[in-house]
């Protein structure tokens, strides 16, 4: 029976993507099929997986496993392990409001109907278990501190308040909300302030949280009906830092359960970090009662370093890893990568590997040779200075508000010009792009591309205008 459970589970990966297969069905066990009786009994772990299941993926299973099973009608018994589970567990953790009546609907087969036998493949749900149980604390990483932190225009205000908080917990900026481009510092700084309350107060209790752990906890705490201790673990907190907050998007149950969370650590005045890669506005699928939340404190941004930013990181990480990195190869390097400082740092290491391995010091020569993919100096990030200057001046509208968050209409088109002209005119990714313009998303600058394509093929004036700019930056 498992055999066959493997491959529908190879066929539902496939057509409803592997959170769907991991979330619902890998607990789950085919226990019986009755051939007589056209009848398939599923074990689940409780139920509701087996409402949900049932009320989401019924037609998906009655498919596959017909074909599977070659039978042409099947019927479905489904077995709870926890069977005198109180719905009220899974109830006690999802507000009433996400889950309607209709997800609880008993299951439509008697679990009599099939008898049972030992479940074949209990070992998934205790692996599962354990993985639930490993993944529902994050240290925190003690390399990330404010001491290897290098300050410069582009993060100094989301380092101030980070530091602020420190020393004032929840009663200066409730919640912190840090946002940037990838790479640029938020899972450093979030682990910093842990660090730092730790370093002030050891019995502060201080939790770091990534959605995707938080999602996974969320799902598993249903799953094996610890609901209770899940919430738990969010009681005796102090502080609580929450990475990558964007990932809880259209994740409408989870946002549900974050929400709750939020308000209770917020009422007890518990101190809240967030991260995320763009302004709280932004991030699309998420309920806007969070989004306003999110804002109630401060929200700081963290931009893409500039080159002085980007030498000082590195001569820092030089110094921790005892290494000589004469000031032109640290030119070289900063002058390459333009908004990731995770690159920078691997292009240190690419040049140090290969000096340590070579038993050579690190020259600019040697630089040249082992970071030849990192192509021509600065070209890029020259020529998006010159796109956003040039863009700006010709609509009369100043850089700084282009970089902006201002929503502006006027504003908003000139910046979704600049997303065109960079993206037609560069070589730099839509991410790269993206976090130039004021650390956006690259879903945004994907939509703004499309956008003036559409009005260029129906409006001649401006494809003229938009001809002399490109002129005027080949030029320039
Ligand atoms: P993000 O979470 O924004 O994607 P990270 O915090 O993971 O970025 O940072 C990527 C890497 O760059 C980490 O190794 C981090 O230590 C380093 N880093 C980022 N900003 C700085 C900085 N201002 N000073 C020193 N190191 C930095
Ligand atoms: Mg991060």
């Amino acid at each position: 029976m498992h055999l066959i459970w493997d491959e529908f589970l190879k066929i539902i990966k496939e057509e409803a993507g592997s959170q769907v297969v991991e979330t619902w069905f890998k607990a789950v066990c085919l226990e019986t099929w009755d051939a007589t009786t056209h009848t398939v009994t599923l074990r689940v772990p409780n139920q509701f997986v087996s409402s949900w299941i049932q009320n989401h993926y019924l037609e998906l299973l009655r498919t596959h496993l017909a074909r599977l099973l070659h039978a042409p009608v099947l019927k479905f018994a489904f077995v709870c392990t926890t069977p005198s589970t109180p719905l009220q567990k899974a109830r006690s953790i999802i507000p009433a409001a996400v889950l309607s009546d209709a997800e609880f609907v008993a299951p439509t087969a008697s679990p009599q109907a099939a008898p049972l036998i030992v479940a074949p493949r209990t070992h998934i749900a205790a692996v599962d278990r354990s993985n639930g149980k490993e993944r529902s604390t994050i240290a925190l990483n003690e390399n990330y501190r404010f001491d290897n932190f290098i300050v410069g225009p582009s993060n100094s205000l989301a380092h101030a308040a980070a530091r602020a908080i420190c020393t004032n917990l929840s009663s200066v900026y409730n919640p912190l909300f840090i946002y940037g481009g990838t790479g640029l510092g938020k899972t450093h700084l979030l682990h910093a302030i842990g660090n730092q309350v730790r370093a002030q107060n050891p019995d502060a209790v201080v939790r770091y949280e990534t959605s995707d752990n938080f999602i996974n906890d969320f799902i598993n705490s249903i799953r094996f009906d610890r609901s209770q201790q899940f919430r738990n673990k969010y009681q005796k907190v102090d502080v609580v830092l929450f990475d990558d907050i964007q990932f809880l998007s259209n994740k409408e149950q989870t946002q549900e359960v974050f929400f709750h969370i939020f308000n209770v650590l917020y009422e007890q005045q518990k101190q809240i970090v967030l991260s995320s890669d763009t302004f709280p506005k932004e991030i699309a699928g998420l309920q806007s009662r969070l989004k306003s939340r999110m804002e109630w404190g401060l929200v700081a941004d963290i931009q893409v370093p500039d080159t002085e930013t980007k030498m000082a990181i590195l001569r820092k990480k030089a110094d921790y890893h005892t290494l000589n990195l004469p000031d032109d190869v640290a030119e070289f390097i900063a002058a390459r990568v333009i908004s990731n400082i995770r690159e920078l740092e691997g292009a240190l290491i690419r040049v140090s590997a290969f000096a340590a391995l070579t038993n050579q010091k690190i020259s600019i020569e040697m630089a040249k040779r082992v970071l030849l993919t990192l192509g021509e100096p600065k070209r890029e990030s020259i020529l998006l200075d010159t796109i956003i200057k040039i863009v700006a001046k010709h609509y009369d509208v100043a850089i700084n508000d282009i970089r902006s968050k201002k929503r502006h209409q006027n504003i908003a088109n000139v910046r979704q010009i600049a997303f065109y002209m960079m993206k037609k005119m560069s070589d730099c990714s839509l991410q790269a792009i993206g976090n130039y313009v004021g650390g956006r998303d690259h879903s945004t600058v994907i939509h703004a591309v499309t956008k003036v394509e559409k009005l260029l093929a129906l409006d001649r004036t401006l494809c003229q205008k938009l001809g002399i700019i490109e002129q005027e930056i080949l030029t320039s």
